[in-house]
């Protein structure tokens, strides 16, 4: 397997809200659900971050597409499948919707790689950014109905030069929310607004500033 695995149900957007053409890149453990150094294995070990639905509902409400891109090495560590991850991430959409009918995830984009795998998508690596913008903003977008798929990375995003100036955005209020450097990194490479959050608290140490069309985000630089 050598891309990411993308769960992709684009298009659902609140009554009367029309899409702003931006992608919310939110990384998921730390950032929605809490997270674990021996990772989320299953459904049942999934607790949502307080506040967290109410955010994704708002990004949406402000039309923003949202995309979830997360590291689970599990898969290619033999920890367990593709099968587990759907029904963790059914059960995480599932909770979302419970508490703000508004929280739909556009794409779930996972990289079931590990560091020696060597990959294009594994964070920092932008590719699984790459996959959502190509897929997202495409014109046809909301004709494809959900499907779920292994996708390779274009080779024209394989190299990124981490030492010239951070990306010019393909939208300017593309944002990306993660607890890591390596969130900070790739969002970085696609020129997002970043905003870094504690993983205890998420995206709610940042819900003001999130929807705040003015704040630019944190400083960052990927080679510090
Ligand atoms: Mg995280």
């Amino acid at each position: 397997m050598r891309g990411p695995i993308v769960e992709y149900s684009p298009g659902k957007f609140p009554k009367d809200v029309d899409s702003n053409g931006a992608i919310a890149f939110i990384d998921r453990d730390g950032v929605l659900n809490i997270g674990s150094a021996s990772y989320i294995n299953g459904p049942d070990e999934l607790t949502i971050l307080e506040n967290a639905p109410r955010a994704i509902g708002e990004l949406k409400r402000l039309g923003f597409f949202v995309c979830i891109v997360t590291n689970q090495s599990p898969i290619m560590r033999g920890l367990w499948d593709e099968k587990q991850l759907f029904s963790i991430h059914q059960r995480l959409r599932d909770l979302f919707l419970e508490q703000d009918q508004d929280a739909h995830f556009d794409m779930i984009i996972t990289c079931p790689h590990r560091h020696r795998d060597n990959c294009d998508c594994r964070k920092p690596n932008p590719g699984m950014l790459h996959v959502a913008d190509q897929m997202l903003r495409n014109p046809n977008a909301n004709k494809i109905n959900s499907k779920q798929e292994i996708v390779e990375i274009d080779s024209e995003y394989k190299h990124v030069n981490w030492w010239k100036e951070k990306a010019s955005p393909k939208h300017e209020l593309d944002l990306l929310v993660g607890d890591r450097n390596s969130d900070m990194g790739a969002g970085w490479a696609v020129g997002a607004r970043l905003f870094k959050v504690p993983e205890a608290i998420g995206i709610d140490s940042v819900f003001k500033r999130i929807v705040d069309e003015k704040d630019q985000g944190d400083e960052f630089s990927p080679l510090r």
